[in-house]
């Protein structure tokens, strides 16, 4: 609509790698802004959840006064985009997670922690992606961690070596690898042109 400001494009800014995911909205012309706090959380019409530390986010979340704010935006259907640790956040399960990390329950997925091994495990794999078309995404896996049950709401998007590395339900995107790192912008599109 003629005059109707952009969707504003949020990217939770806790810690983790919130920078390049940031340039990769604002490459695509999306007007994107760092969220730190409930009143940016609040100005925000689709979120994004970077990768990092889970256990970390989790307890800043809880510093900075979102925990709550955030859950009740996701309950209300706020499309987000979750990557890494920003699943394991959205899951509604974690295993091997510190007992006092909190789940957002945005998406009924299983997930264990870290369950490739430790960061030298870290590995890159071109995933087949179908709603993204060709060619194959590059994906980056840093201390991912594997999806152990998606449950039945949950549409699973790509997967690799039989798990699921990408999925999605009405409003939430997560994946377990860090797309802002493959240089592909395919997947930030797909987020922010998607009718959630
Ligand atoms: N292993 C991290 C965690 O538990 C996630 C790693 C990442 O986001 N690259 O949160």
């Amino acid at each position: 609509m003629p005059g109707e400001s952009p969707v504003k494009v949020g990217v939770l800014a806790l810690q983790g790698a919130a920078d390049l995911h940031l340039s990769a909205l604002k490459e695509l012309g999306t007007a994107a802004v760092a969220v730190r706090g409930p009143r940016e959380l609040a100005d925000v019409g689709r979120l994004v959840i970077p990768g990092g530390e889970s256990t970390t986010i989790s307890k800043m979340l809880v510093a900075n006064d979102l925990l709550t704010p955030l859950k009740e935006r996701l309950a209300e259907g706020l499309p987000t985009l979750g990557t890494c640790a920003g699943m394991i956040l959205l899951a509604s399960e974690v295993v091997d997670g510190r007992k006092d990390q909190h789940c957002l329950g945005a998406i009924d997925l299983k997930v264990r922690r870290n369950a490739y091994g430790t960061q030298v495990d870290s590995f890159e794999a071109d995933l087949s992606v179908a709603v993204l078309g060709a060619p194959r995404f590059h994906g980056v896996f840093i201390r991912s961690p594997i999806v152990e049950h998606a449950g039945a709401g949950v549409e699973v998007l790509a997967s690799f070596q039989g798990r699921a590395v990408l999925c999605r339900n009405s409003n939430v995107l997560a994946s377990t690898f860090h797309p802002e790192l493959s240089g592909d912008l395919r997947l930030h599109r797909l987020f922010c042109e998607e009718e959630f």
